[in-house]
């Protein structure tokens, strides 16, 4: 007799600050048999989990260390088959960015139970953090989220950067810190000035949290003499110095 699958939580972890999960979130972690978390997962919200509940690191670092995503989406399969109820524990939002899409998929397809806790995204916490708002009504009637991943192939970046240029507004970049300079010249050749300011905020909630400002034409040379690492978000538009006493 196979016992009857436990449910798989797929829960927003929220942009660092241990504050910023959900209650609903907080609630299945502190109940869920198992927690699999990944590497942006703060530790306390570790110890928030029930003292005899399994915990799974799942940290996939930039660069390949740790279990593959295969790997990560069997284990979460695996107890759940054996009937154990699994907090899947994402950084930010679990559906922004995070391949939490792929996870829920092949537990849909073994016939688990699963719902999703959404979580506070760093793509809007970091800027918000920062005193930075995403959208005003003077200053940014659009937002646009973009990765600046490049995906497998350098050749086949899943990007239009001159429609994201065009767009007009806010830009929003995570995964960004790598590819920053080539990023802000697409920008600038689609269309935006190079004095646009930018604003890369690392780490955003946690205790160490670093801004460093700049404007498309220089932001990367400055980024990299302050050795801005990721995580980071980087803010692209006339809204990083809205509250900041510049003009448009
Ligand atoms: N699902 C996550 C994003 C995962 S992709 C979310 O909704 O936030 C990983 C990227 O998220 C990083 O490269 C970085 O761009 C961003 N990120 C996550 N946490 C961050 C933080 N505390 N500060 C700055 N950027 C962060």
């Amino acid at each position: 007799m196979t016992a009857q699958p436990g449910t798989v939580h797929l829960v927003g972890a929220g942009p660092g600050d241990p504050g910023l999960i959900t209650v609903r979130g907080q609630r299945i972690l502190e109940s869920a048999d198992v927690v699999v978390y990944d590497r942006l997962v703060s530790p306390e919200l570790i110890e928030a989990a029930r003292p005899d509940a399994m915990r799974v690191s799942a940290g996939k670092a930039p660069g390949g260390r740790g279990p593959t995503q295969a790997q990560i989406n069997a284990q979460i399969v695996e107890h759940a088959r054996a009937g154990r109820s699994v907090c899947r524990l994402k950084g930010g939002d679990p559906f922004v960015f995070g391949r939490g899409a792929e996870e829920i998929a092949e537990v849909a397809a073994a016939g688990i139970p699963w719902d999703v806790v959404p979580g506070v995204t760093s793509a809007v916490a970091a800027p918000a953090a920062a005193g930075i708002p995403l959208t005003h009504r003077d200053w940014a009637s659009t937002a646009t989220l973009v990765t600046g991943h490049e995906g497998e192939s350098k050749d086949a970046s899943p990007v239009d950067w001159a429609a994201v240029a065009g767009a007009g507004g806010t830009i929003v970049i995570l995964m960004g810190v790598a590819t920053l300079a080539g990023t802000c010249g697409q920008l600038i050749d689609g269309g935006r000035p190079s004095s646009e300011p930018v604003a890369v905020i690392e780490r955003a909630t946690w205790p160490d949290e670093r801004i460093t400002f700049g404007t498309l034409a220089d932001i990367a040379e400055t980024a990299e003499q302050r050795a801005v690492r990721h995580p980071a978000v980087v803010v692209v538009g006339p809204v990083v110095r809205a509250l900041r006493g510049g003009s448009k």
